[in-house]
């Protein structure tokens, strides 16, 4: 029957359900869960229509039967109970008009049903055509995002976040300017940073409701020097720096990374151009990290960027490891956060 969209229906739905689950958009969800409803109901009351017509349709042959025994009585009997049949015969063929109206009422019932049907199958298609759509331009978004320079791989999250007494070590990469330090992500105006993420409660998230952007909210940040040495492929950009970070509140554990709920930067390595700048101190790196960003106004002297890469990275991840031994006892200056 051409009045039904069940079938195109039926394969929308499948190829919705074979997306993963995080990248799901359900496109007008309110909408969709009443034309549902609607759908449900209309079909019921079209298959009970039916069931009533067949009813009707056997009601309408039994008299009709009926009377084309009386009209036959009629023509055998005598003429005095001839006219008691013909009475039989006229009562029939009344009520037999009676059902027949009352089938046609009954058709332009069905009929009325199946428009509604077809309307709220066409709106339902839609809204599954849309939810797919939307769906995919999440995935292509995520996909993007994971291809940004400076963002980590972070690999396969552990099953459990952890809250640990003291902070976790981790390493990260900013790109700067006088403007300020920036994460792939956000600017940051200050060495301590808190995740943020437009889903509430329990940041950083484990359940994917907001893995659209790379693998979720919270401070990202390497697991080792090797992994975050990975991701900065040398110092080709002219202003980037590598730093420690001490790891807060909630943490995430990937397999090569971290997110977390709060963030400090414990040790900077700054390059800018051919010169290295090692930072370090609360106050120095407050005053680094507030624009406008004046490196030569830090009272630390800089050194020549080793001309190799290799070198380069040797010296700063020295410094750096330096740093994690030294700042492995070190705890929040806001301890109640
Ligand atoms: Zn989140």
């Amino acid at each position: 029957m051409d009045w039904d969209l069940g079938t195109e229906i039926v394969a929308l739905r499948a190829e919705f359900r074979k997306l993963p689950v995080h990248a799901r958009v359900v496109a007008a969800a309110d909408r969709f869960n009443e034309v549902q409803r609607s759908l449900d109901q209309r079909f019921a009351l079209v298959r009970m229509t039916r069931a009533r017509r067949v009813e009707l349709v056997k009601e309408r042959d039994w008299i009709l039967a009926e009377a084309k025994g009386y009209r036959r009585g009629v023509a055998l009997v005598g003429a005095g109970s001839a006219i008691r049949l013909q009475r039989h015969v006229d009562e029939r063929a009344a009520s037999a008009a009676l059902v027949a109206a009352e089938i046609e009422e009954v058709d332009r019932k069905i009929e009325s049903i199946e428009v509604d049907i077809l309307s709220l199958q066409t709106e339902m298609v839609e809204i599954l055509q849309r939810s797919i759509a939307d769906s995919e331009a999440k995935i292509r978004r995520v996909a993007r995002a994971r291809r940004q320079r400076l963002s980590l791989k972070l690999g396969d999250a552990g099953r459990n976040a952890m809250w640990s007494p003291v902070a976790v070590m981790g390493y990260r990469a900013w790109k700067w300017s006088e403007d300020g330090f920036h994460g792939v992500r956000q600017p940051w105006l200050h060495p301590r940073l808190a995740a943020a993420c437009s889903e509430g409660g329990g940041l950083p998230h484990t359940d994917g409701r907001c893995a659209e952007v790379a693998y979720g909210c919270g401070i990202y940040a390497a697991k080792s020097l090797d992994v975050l040495m990975e991701e900065v492929r040398g110092f080709s950009d002219s202003r980037v720096a590598v730093g420690l970070v001490g790891l807060e509140g909630k943490v995430v554990e990937h397999e090569r990374g971290y997110r977390s709920e709060i963030a400090t930067v414990l040790a900077l390595a700054v390059v800018d151009w051919r010169s290295l700048y090692l930072m370090e101190g609360p106050d120095r790196l407050a005053a680094l990290f507030s624009p406008p960003v004046k490196l030569w106004r830090l009272g630390t002297a800089p050194l020549p960027l080793p001309r190799t890469a290799d070198k380069a990275w040797l010296t700063v991840s020295t410094f750096l490891e330096e740093q994690t031994r030294r700042n492995q006892t070190w705890t929040s200056a806001n301890p109640s956060e």
